[in-house]
C-alpha cells in the first residue's frame, strides 16, 4: 500500500444531490453566523472609541495562548479551570482539524489536485491526533456538566441580586443547550467514524483508535459492512447538521463567548483600573446610555459567560447589599441589545441606565475594590463602568446627604471632614521635633500624608510613629502643612470628576512650589492615584508607599530592628496596594524584620477582602445589607485563625473600618487592629505610646 492508498473514504454511497444540498446548507449556515457578526459589529460601532492600544501582533498571538492556557479560571478554580482548558483545547484541534478537511476535501480536490496532503503518513497521525483531541473535549465537557448538575456553587445561581422579578431560567437553559450541542456533535463524529470502520474497515484506520474500538463494539452488536453503509447517510446528517447548526448558532449565543473574550482580553488597557479613564464628552458628563460606552466595554458585555467569578468575589454582593458585578454586567448588556439592536439606538428614553437598568443603590454599593476585575476570564473592567454611571448620577444631583456633604467638604476645606486646612498639621504638635516644611525647605522626600491619617484621632497617633520612625532613620523629609488637600482617589471614584481635578490641580500646585525628590504616602488610596492618576495632569513623580520606604530603611542599615516583637497576627492586604498595584510582599517583609509570626488569612494578597471603606463608601449613607458588613466579615475571618488576636494593615481606613467593626462584631478588648509601623518601631526597641499601648 502506497501513500495515496491511505486515505478516508468520505461519502459512502450519498447521492450528488445530498452533496449539492449540504453545501447549500453550508452556505446557508455561513450567511446567519456571518450575519449575526454583522450585528455584533454594527452594535459594537455605535460605541465611542476606546482610547488606549492597538495590541501588537505578537501581544494577540500571546493573548490566544494565555486564552487557551485559561490562567485566570485555573488559579481560581482548579476543577473548572481544567474542564476549561480540556474542552477549550479539544475544541481549538477539532476546528483546526475540520478546517484542515475542508481545505483538502473540497478545494485542493478539486482546484489543485496536485497539492492534496489528506492521506498518507500525515492522515495516519491526523486520525489519532484529532481522536485524542475529541476523547480529551468530551472530558471537559463531562466535567462542565457534571459541576453544573450536582454542585450547588453559589456562582452558578443565576438568582438576581437587585431585580428579585426577574427569571434566569432561559439563561440556565442556554448554558445547556451550549454544552449539549458540542457534546452532542463529537459525540456524532465518533458514531459517524465507527460506521464508517464497519462499512469500510482498512486496517491502517486501527490510526483512528476511538472509531476502530467503537466500530469493533458495532460489529460485535452484529453490524455487518452493508447495514453500516446504510446506516452511514443517517449519522453523516446528523453530525453535519448538528455541526452546521453550531456554525449558525454561535455569534447568538453564549458561544460568542470564543470570539469575544478574545478580543476584550487582548484590547484590555490592564492600567485602566488603577487610573480611571476620563468621562465621556455628553451633557451628563458620565454613562446613560449604550452609546456611551466604548466599543471595547460593548464588546466586553457580550464576552461576558455568566460565570460568577465576580458575583462571589464581590464583598458588597456577599454582605447582601444590591449589587452584583455579575447581574450589572448582564443588565447592561440586555440594555445595550434592547436599545442598539432592537431600537436602533431609539430607545435611550424608555429606560434610563442609571436608575431604570441599575438602580442607584446598587451603584453606591461599589466600594472600588476591583476583586471583581482581577478575577473575569474575559477581561471585564467593572470599575470604571461603575464609576463612569456614578458620574451621571453626580451630575444629576443624585447622591445621598452625608455624601453630599462630604463632597461640599471636600471643596471647601480641601478635606472629606471638613476641618480647617490649619488642623491639617495639628498632629504634629505632639511631636518631639519639628518636621520641615516643604515648601520652604528642600527635602528628599515629601511626605503626603492623606487625610485620615492627619485628622482622624484613632489613626494619628501612627501617624507619629511613622514620623518618629522617619526621624529615627535620619530621613531628609517634609510635608506640605496646610497645602495637602485631599489625593482625590475616592473623590474621582464616587464619581465627582470636577472636584477630583480641582483637588489635583491645587496638590500639584503645591508640589510644583516644593522641592523634592520622591513623594511618600501613609494611604494607598493617595498612593494610587498620585502614582497613577497625577501623571495625566503633569505630575510625574516618583511616589513610593510608606511600607516600601521603612523596608528600604532597614535595608539600608538606617533602621535597626534589635529585638523580636514576638506575637502571632494576621495581615490585611490594601485593595489599593496589593490588588491595584501588586504591593504584597514588602509589608510581610517588615512584618519579618520585627520579628513576628505572620498567620495568613485564606483569602490575601491580590484575592484580599476588602474592609468595604473604598470608592467612598466611607463617607455615604449605610445601604441595607442582608449579611454582615466586609470589615465585620473580615475581622471574623481574621478573629477564627488560631492563636491570632491583632489584624495588621497600612492603609489608613483599614484602621477606621477595623476599630469600628471590632466593636461591632464584639470583640473590643479582644481582637486588635495596629498599623504595621507599631511593629517596626517596636522592633526598634522604642516605647508605644501609652493610648496605643492601652488599646493592646
Ligand atoms: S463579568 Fe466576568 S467574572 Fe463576572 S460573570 Fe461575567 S465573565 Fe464571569
Ligand atoms: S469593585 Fe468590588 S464592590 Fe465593586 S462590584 Fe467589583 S467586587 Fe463588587
Amino acid at each position: 500500500m502506497n501513500g495515496t492508498d491511505i486515505g478516508r473514504s468520505t461519502l459512502i454511497g450519498m447521492p450528488p444531490w445530498a452533496i449539492v444540498l449540504f453545501y447549500v446548507l453550508t452556505a446557508a449556515a455561513l450567511a446567519i453566523f456571518t450575519w449575526g457578526i454583522v450585528r455584533l459589529v454594527r452594535k459594537y460601532r455605535m460605541g465611542r472609541r476606546a482610547a488606549g492600544r492597538r495590541p501588537a501582533a505578537s501581544e494577540l498571538l500571546r493573548t490566544f495562548f494565555r486564552a487557551i492556557g485559561n490562567v485566570t479560571v485555573l488559579r481560581d478554580d482548579l476543577y473548572a479551570g481544567i474542564a476549561h482548558l480540556l474542552v477549550l483545547s479539544g475544541f481549538v484541534v477539532l476546528f483546526i482539524g475540520t478546517l484542515i478537511v475542508l481545505v483538502d476535501r473540497d478545494i485542493l480536490r478539486f482546484v489543485l489536485p496536485s497539492l492534496v496532503f489528506w492521506e498518507g503518513d500525515f492522515y495516519l497521525g491526523f486520525s489519532t491526533f484529532m481522536d485524542v483531541f475529541g476523547v480529551i473535549l468530551l472530558a471537559g465537557l463531562l466535567m462542565l456538566a457534571v459541576r453544573r448538575a450536582f454542585s450547588r456553587l453559589p456562582q452558578l445561581d443565576y438568582r438576581h441580586s437587585f431585580r428579585e422579578e426577574v427569571s434566569r431560567r432561559s439563561m440556565a437553559a442556554g448554558d445547556w443547550v451550549f454544552l449539549g450541542l458540542i457534546f452532542f456533535i463529537v459525540i456524532g463524529g465518533f458514531a459517524l467514524e465507527a460506521v464508517r470502520l464497519v462499512a469500510v474497515r482498512p486496517e491502517f484506520e486501527v490510526w483512528s483508535p476511538v472509531g476502530w474500538w467503537a466500530s469493533d463494539i458495532l460489529r460485535s452488536a452484529g453490524m455487518d459492512a452493508g447495514e453500516a453503509s446504510s446506516w452511514y447517510p443517517v449519522f453523516w446528517w446528523t453530525h453535519s447538521a448538528a455541526s452546521l447548526a453550531f456554525v449558525a448558532y454561535v455569534p447568538w449565543s453564549k458561544a460568542v463567548h470564543m470570539l469575544l473574550a478574545y478580543v476584550s482580553l487582548a484590547w484590555k488597557d490592564e492600567t485602566q483600573n488603577a487610573s480611571l479613564p476620563a468621562p465621556p464628552e455628553n451633557e451628563a458628563g458620565g454613562y446613560t446610555a449604550p452609546t456611551d460606552l466604548t466599543w471595547l466595554e460593548l464588546v466586553g458585555l457580550d464576552a461576558c459567560i455568566r460565570c460568577g467569578r465576580c458575583h462571589v468575589r464581590c464583598p458588597s454582593s456577599l454582605a447582601g447589599m444590591p449589587l452584583s458585578p455579575r447581574d450589572v454586567i448582564l443588565e447592561l448588556r440586555n440594555h445595550a441589545n434592547n436599545t442598539l439592536l432592537h431600537l436602533r439606538g431609539n430607545g435611550n428614553g424608555l429606560h434610563r441606565m442609571t436608575g431604570d437598568v441599575i438602580p442607584e443603590q446598587t451603584l453606591w454599593s461599589c466600594i472600588s475594590c476591583s476583586n471583581c476585575a482581577t478575577h473575569c476570564p474575559v477581561g471585564i473592567n467593572h470599575v470604571p463602568l461603575m464609576v463612569q454611571m456614578r458620574r451621571a448620577l453626580v451630575s444629576d444631583g443624585s447622591v445621598d446627604e452625608q455624601l453630599q456633604q462630604t463632597l461640599v467638604n471636600l471643596q471647601r476645606c480641601g478635606n472629606a471632614m471638613g476641618q480647617s486646612d490649619r488642623m491639617r498639621a495639628k498632629w504634629t504638635k505632639e511631636l518631639p521635633f519639628k518636621i520641615r516644611d516643604a515648601r520652604r525647605e528642600d527635602v528628599e522626600y515629601l511626605w503626603f500624608v492623606g487625610d485620615n491619617a492627619s485628622y482622624d484621632p484613632r489613626v494619628q497617633g501612627y501617624t507619629r510613629i511613622t514620623a518618629k520612625l522617619f526621624e529615627a532613620a535620619g530621613l531628609d523629609f517634609g510635608i506640605l502643612y496646610e497645602a495637602e488637600r485631599n489625593a482625590g482617589n475616592d473623590v474621582r471614584r464616587v464619581g465627582e470628576e470636577g472636584l477630583f481635578e480641582m483637588l489635583a490641580e491645587k496638590n500639584i500646585r503645591a508640589f510644583a512650589k516644593s522641592r523634592f525628590r520622591t513623594i511618600v504616602t501613609t494611604d494607598p488610596h493617595s498612593y494610587n492615584t498620585l502614582k497613577n492618576e497625577y501623571p495625566a495632569f503633569g505630575a510625574e513623580y516618583p511616589v513610593i508607599h510608606y511600607t516600601e520606604l521603612l523596608a528600604a530603611l532597614i535595608e539600608n542599615g538606617h533602621l535597626l530592628p534589635v529585638r523580636r516583637v514576638g506575637g502571632r497576627v494576621t495581615y490585611q492586604d490594601p485593595c489599593y496596594l496589593a490588588r491595584y498595584n501588586g504591593l504584597e510582599n514588602t509589608p510581610r517583609t517588615l512584618l519579618d524584620y520585627a520579628g513576628v509570626e505572620l498567620v495568613e488569612m485564606k483569602r490575601r494578597g491580590r484575592d484580599a477582602w476588602c474592609c468595604g471603606a473604598g470608592g467612598g463608601r466611607l463617607w455615604m449613607e449605610d445601604i441595607p445589607a442582608k449579611d454582615e458588613r466586609p470589615a465585620e466579615q473580615r475581622i471574623r475571618e481574621a478573629a477564627a485563625l488560631d492563636g491570632v488576636d491583632t489584624i495588621v494593615t497600612a492603609c489608613p481606613k483599614d484602621l477606621v473600618m477595623f476599630t469600628d467593626a471590632i466593636k461591632n462584631v464584639g470583640l473590643e478588648g479582644k481582637f486588635f487592629v495596629r498599623d504595621i509601623a507599631h511593629y517596626v518601631w517596636e522592633a526598634i526597641e522604642q516605647p508605644i505610646p501609652e493610648h496605643l499601648e492601652k488599646e493592646a
